[in-house]
């Protein structure tokens, strides 16, 4: 990414911040609430909302999305360090399409939900207490290695609070940017209760290189993979996130180690969305 770019980037999480400020409130509702909820005050947001706020969120992600534009070409990280050349992992032969049961896409029973497949719009499970479980041990054990790690993650979203989050950044970076590092309604892997937004103890998605290599070299140990590396994003369908778990259980070592992307792994369709 050139200086230009990066500057740009800038830009726009400045911008973003300020809109997603005002649309804050708008978590869970349509795009077509979002103008209407400007009326509404920060303190009507805050008093509505005990827990974090969207716009919270929403800051988060603008200052981390711009520090990631900012690293990019800088080359901090080695998304592929931990991939062991001696060991031979077989992906699965391209071609047979995931089964589907209740809505839900499955490949040797690991649930896939990327640009391709979807999760239904009632489908909300909650956490995963299994997920919930090993995600708490990995953040202990970072913190107890010294690393800036908050217990507190961004997990579950149902449908409707996903789609306020999406609609969010349409309206401040248009749908074709917007599509580069948020999910649609629908197919976010945070539908699922198995993804984990790690972030650290200011409250800021996690990105830095010391802790962002960790979880790439340790996170399969409690079954995580980190699900989107830089270089893959022509294949994930979205830019590179340090921070976001995807909980696997058993085949997360296969899957981290053979240094391919869950969809290479298990020979499934990524990229973009059909239309
Ligand atoms: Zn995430």
């Amino acid at each position: 990414m050139d200086r230009q770019k990066r500057s740009d980037w800038k830009y726009r999480a400045s911008a973003v911040l300020f809109t997603l400020l005002i649309a804050g409130s708008a978590i869970g509702c349509s795009s077509d609430k979002l103008a209407e909820s400007t009326k509404t005050s920060d303190t009507q947001a805050a008093a509505q909302s005990p827990k974090r706020t969207s716009e919270e969120e929403e800051r988060i992600r603008s200052e981390a999305l711009a520090k990631i534009a900012e690293g990019n070409g800088q080359n901090e990280t080695e998304p592929t360090a931990q991939a062991d050349p001696d060991q031979v992992v077989e992906a699965d032969a391209a071609g047979s399409e995931p089964v589907q049961e209740n809505g839900l896409f499955y490949k040797d029973g690991i649930l896939i939900v990327n640009k391709k497949y979807s999760v239904p719009a009632d489908y909300a499970p909650g956490v995963d207490p299994t997920a919930q479980a090993q995600v708490t041990q990995l953040l202990q054990d970072m913190a107890s290695q010294g690393m800036n790690v908050s217990y507190d993650t961004s997990n579950f979203r149902s449908y409707d609070t996903q789609s306020g989050l999406y609609f969010g950044y349409v309206g401040a970076y248009g749908q074709a940017e917007a599509d580069t590092f948020s999910a649609r309604p629908g197919y976010s892997e945070h539908q699922t209760g198995l993804a984990f937004d790690l972030k650290d103890s200011a409250g800021n998605l996690i990105t830095s290189p010391t802790e962002a290599q960790w979880l790439l070299d340790n996170s399969w140990k409690y079954g995580f993979i980190v699900r989107y590396q830089e270089g893959k994003e022509a294949i994930t369908g979205y830019q590179a996130e340090p921070w976001h778990l995807r909980y696997i259980g058993d085949r997360a070592q296969e899957i981290a180690q053979s240094g391919l992307t869950l969809e290479e792994f298990l020979g499934v369709e990524g990229g973009d969305y059909v239309d």
